[in-house]
């Protein structure tokens, strides 16, 4: 194969260049590193384009334009190479103003160097004497092409180093990138070392094709510049919990920026002071509650108010090497004032809640009990007194009874008629005294209506039932209402039945007891007497027995 032949292959490494070049630059705003491969993929082009031409027209201004743009390409590969390297290597570092000035430097001191004839022999010259095809390099070039290495190092030492650390899809990223990068160099090194025997064959751009080839291919397949790691440091600096890495002493040594605001909102000032210093003592005195235990060897969680209205979130991982030492731990901080406030609000709420519900509780409770109570003497009304007198009966039978005593005010129009209507409501309302009074646990006192009351007492028979309205009678017949006219007092009749025996339901037997008041008033009055068929328990209708005071 001749020299002359060797362009095509060179135009070919050329185009490529352009294609995956073009590919990077869509990908630009993605990560910087595509602008890198672009800028390594333009030198490329240049590089394979001039030795293409140069190889094809053999003509004397070519040879002439050659060095210089020959240099153009060579300054863009390797310095578009480093910050290939040093950006996929670390996410996170971008090409600083003067990084870019030195870069930049280098290739253009050469490429002026190698236009202008008075200094482009220092670059590259072709003997007087020798065939075209000799290259005699000047010390320029030399030391250009150290500085190249010297770059080109580190930009692999980089990559290693992120190789080593890499997983998944972004190792093979990597090792694409490095095996490219290698393959290149190893072709430069041939072409040098070719050259040097007398040839003036550059294959690089061969090795470029390749190069070219691979990474056009890793930009589809492998997600390069499309799957872009983000940096751990990039991570923890960006996400807005506070975490803090603190020794085993309780020292922080690393945190970051949500940190240093919230330990800045606790003690105003403190954000030079924090690394190195005891994270508690840092932190304050509100603080000791949540930090104050971070030297503790287990892992934590913890909420706490560390100043009015401001609570913290705290949970602490312990961090140790992989023989088990411990090296600190991870205190990572978040501020739930804001959840603290709603579930303080939505508590007082529930509180308010409960109270009203209280409140509407005692009233319908209240309601209810008036629905059932008689409002001038207090006592059950009718309505109650059906209710429990028939789950009285329903519970009663024969060996445990449920007696009803019917207590009938004697003449009590003529008291209303001679001291007035208001005196004979207090007379009611005294008698509902007596009949409370005399009620024990368990029975229920009613005003049936009018002057007319009952007492339902469970468990009780006739005979003790009886004896229990003598006791009523009696009390009634001693009591005095006081009046305008004179001291004002009353007697009463009872009739006592006994349930199931004298009626089992209420209605049957509040009509025995009915009938035995009525008996009661024919036999005289201010008397008690028993349900039909049970006249022997009677009491006597003695006006004796009654003692009118007054
Ligand atoms: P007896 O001995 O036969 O029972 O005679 P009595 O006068 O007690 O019976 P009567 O049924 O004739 O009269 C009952 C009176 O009770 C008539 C009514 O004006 C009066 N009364 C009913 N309810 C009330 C009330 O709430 N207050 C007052 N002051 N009087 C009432
Ligand atoms: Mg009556
Ligand atoms: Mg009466």
């Amino acid at each position: 194969m001749t020299l002359q032949s060797w362009w095509a292959v060179f135009a070919c490494a050329a185009v490529v260049a352009v294609v995956t070049g073009a590919l990077a630059w869509r990908r630009r705003s993605r990560t910087p590193a595509a602008t890198a491969l672009t800028v390594t993929m333009a030198g490329i082009a240049i590089w394979s384009a001039a030795d293409a031409v140069v190889y094809r027209f053999d003509a004397e201004p070519v040879l002439r334009a050659y060095p210089s743009v020959l240099m153009a390409g060579v300054g863009l590969v390797v310095a578009g190479a480093y910050v290939l390297a040093r950006t996929v290597s670390d996410p996170s570092w971008r090409l600083a103003r003067r990084t870019a000035v030195l870069l930049a430097a280098e290739p253009l001191v050469l490429v002026v160097a190698a236009s202008l004839p008075a200094t482009h022999s220092l670059v590259m010259a072709r003997p007087e004497s020798g065939a075209t095809s000799e290259v005699v390099f000047g010390p320029l070039f030399l030391a250009h092409t150290g500085w190249s290495y010297l770059l080109l190092g580190a930009a692999y030492l980089h990559l290693f180093r992120r190789w080593r650390v890499a997983a998944g899809v972004f190792r093979s990223q990597v090792s694409v990138l490095l095996g490219t990068a290698l393959l290149s160099t190893v072709g430069n090194v041939l072409t040098l070392a070719a050259q040097d025997d007398g040839h003036r064959l550059d294959v690089t751009p061969l090795f470029f094709l390749v190069t070219g080839l691979v990474d056009c291919w890793a930009l589809f397949r492998l997600g390069l510049l499309r799957l872009v790691p983000v940096a751990r440091e990039q991570v923890v600096d960006t996400v807005p919990d506070a975490v803090l890495v603190v020794d085993p002493d309780g020292r922080v040594i690393d945190l970051n920026p949500a940190a240093v605001r919230m330990l800045e909102r606790m003690r105003p000032g403190v954000a030079d002071d924090i690394v190195g210093g005891v994270l508690h003592e840092v932190a304050g005195p509100h603080a000791v509650t949540v930090f104050g235990r971070v030297a503790a060897e287990e892992d934590g969680h913890r909420v706490a108010e560390v100043a009015p209205g401001v609570w913290l979130d705290v949970r602490d991982s312990a961090v140790s090497d992989p023989r088990g030492r411990a090296l600190g731990r991870i205190v990572v901080v978040r501020d739930v004032s804001e959840q603290q406030a709603r579930q303080r609000a939505v508590e007082l709420l529930n509180e308010k809640l409960a109270e009203q519900v209280a409140v509407i509780e005692r009233l319908r409770a209240g309601l209810a009990e008036e629905v059932v109570r008689d409002p001038l003497t207090g006592l059950h009304n009718r309505r109650h007194l059906d209710r429990t007198l028939s789950a009285a009966l329903t519970a009663a039978s024969e060996r445990a009874p449920v007696a009803v005593v019917m207590v009938d005010v004697d003449h009590f129009k003529s008291v209303n008629d001679r001291f007035g209507h208001a005196v004979g409501d207090r007379v009611l309302q005294a008698v509902a005294g007596v009949l409370t009074g005399a009620a024990r646990p368990g029975d229920t006192v009613a005003r049936l209506g009018g002057e007319e009351f009952v007492v339902v007492l469970p468990g009780a028979g006739q005979r003790e039932a009886a004896l229990r309205a003598e006791e009523i009678r009696r009390r009634c017949a001693a009591l005095v209402a006081e009046s305008g006219s004179g001291p004002c007092s009353v007697t009463v009749s009872a009739g006592v039945a006994e349930g199931p025996a004298d009626g089992a339901d209420p209605a049957a037997l509040l009509a025995a007891a009915d009938r035995a008041v009525y008996a009661a008033k024919a036999a005289g009055r201010d008397c008690v007497v028993v349900a039909a068929g049970r006249p022997e328990l009677a009491t006597e209708p003695a006006a004796e027995l009654a003692t009118p005071v007054g």
